[in-house]
């Protein structure tokens, strides 16, 4: 089945195209989500000229500092909203553009993105990140019919959440690796054209890094442009492995922890570069492993032992624990003969697999694109501890069941820590 993108404009007469656009689709009745730092520079204009044509708009304005995909928002928004059957208007970011997805889907709307900034490449997507009950999960909800970049708006987006924009761009590195890693070992499915294209938005997006401020509406609308594109990627897959890997793992458990603790919350992309960082660091570890040292770790390293890992997640997790224990099973369910196959599959694949270590950055490469893009590079940079750190690396892995860097670590009897 081929899948329907959603019609993308980016520009700078986005209300002309946006109205023009719902004019020929008869679209005449809107339900607007925004938040109250979006709605004066974006919301509003958007309101009134939906409002001059004579359309129905109801605006729902979310306030909360930081506003949170959660249950409760969910509700809000459900609640505020009218009875007639609109298409939603999502005017925002991703928590935002997240919550109006799945909304929309639930009560079988279409709905329309207006993105705020360029900072992460779920707008295109039909996967809603959404956090319900602590646990952060991706939940398939539907795409967008249509999004209207507004360049003047992205370019005047706050420069952080710009630099976040890269951040989740750069993350594509591991993530790469990651998912064609999954598909030599445990046979996840994969797309090699898809894997192509992204990597072409990545060379690009690194492209922009050296003069990023010398034409910076042209590079917002490459940068924007390139988001969008990963987005329809993770759209025709199905699901985000074209765009995630290990260091989104890391990056979601830094965002639960982070809510959990009441500390303040950091923009995904900018997670997401700390943990590629992170990731790129343990690639390199896989560099410099020849197969003799793989086949011994392998043969020495005995298979998880399914009760110890059942109780580390327990002891992690605490009341979500069985949602991620229901996610991790096709690695708890596997039998001694899976378990060897992958084994096998590693060290018949060691080539291929340090291949793929050497398309990701090195440490000090990765460290100088975050740098140049406005990102920091150390997780005290923005407040994360060695401890945040050193949980992400051992448990964020159970998050999400793709095999990443982190579990051939753990294969191979690595620490996926300190490396010994
Ligand atoms: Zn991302």
């Amino acid at each position: 089945m081929q899948t329907k993108y959603p019609f993308i404009y980016i520009g700078s007469d986005t209300l002309e195209a946006l109205s023009s656009y719902c004019s020929k689709q008869k679209l005449d009745c809107f339900t607007l989500v925004t938040d109250q730092n979006i709605y004066p520079r974006w919301g509003e204009p958007v309101q009134k000229t939906l409002r001059d044509l004579g359309f129905n708009v109801q605006s729902i304005i979310l306030e909360g500092d930081p506003i949170t995909p959660d249950e409760n928002y969910l509700i809000k928004i459900l609640l505020i909203t009218n009875d007639a059957p609109c298409t939603y208007l999502a005017v925002g970011s991703g928590t935002i553009t997240d919550m109006v997805r799945f909304v929309a889907d639930r009560t079988q709307s279409a709905f329309i993105s207006l993105p705020s900034a360029p900072s992460m490449d779920g707008y295109a997507s039909s996967g809603s990140s959404l956090t319900i009950q602590g646990l952060k999960q991706t939940v398939i909800a539907r795409p967008p019919i249509a999004i209207f970049a507004d360049l003047p708006t992205l370019s005047k987006a706050p420069r952080d959440m710009i630099a976040a924009g890269f951040g989740d761009v750069f993350g594509k590195f591991t993530a790469l690796a990651d998912w064609a890693m999954g598909n030599l070992t445990i046979r996840d499915p994969y797309d090699p054209n898809l894997a192509g294209r992204v990597s072409k938005r990545l060379e690009q997006s690194v492209k922009l890094i050296d003069h990023l401020e010398d034409a910076w509406e042209q590079n917002i609308y490459a940068l924007t442009d390139a988001l969008l594109d990963v987005g329809l990627c993770m759209l025709e897959m199905g699901n985000s492995r074209p765009a995630s890997g290990s260091e989104h793992s890391c990056s979601h458990y830094w965002e639960m922890k982070l809510l959990r603790e009441g500390r303040p919350a950091i923009y995904h992309g900018t997670k997401v570069g700390i943990a590629s960082m992170l990731m790129a660091e343990r690639y390199e570890w896989i560099k410099k492993i020849d197969i003799d040292e793989v086949n011994r770790r392998l043969a020495s390293t005995p298979m998880p032992i399914l009760e110890d890992e059942i109780s580390t997640i327990r002891n992690v997790y605490g009341s979500i624990a069985d949602d991620i224990i229901r996610s991790q099973k096709i690695y708890l369910e596997m039998t001694p003969e899976e378990y060897h196959k992958v084994q096998e599959r590693i060290s018949s694949h060691w080539p291929d697999i340090q291949a793929l270590a050497r398309s990701v950055p090195s440490p000090e490469e990765m460290g100088r694109l975050l740098h140049k893009a406005g990102l920091p590079v150390e997780p005290e940079e923005i407040n994360l501890t060695k401890e945040d750190v050193k949980e992400a690396l051992y448990y964020g892995h159970y998050l999400r069941n793709p095999f990443t860097i982190i579990k051939l670590l753990r294969m191979l009897g690595i620490d996926v820590v300190t490396g010994e």
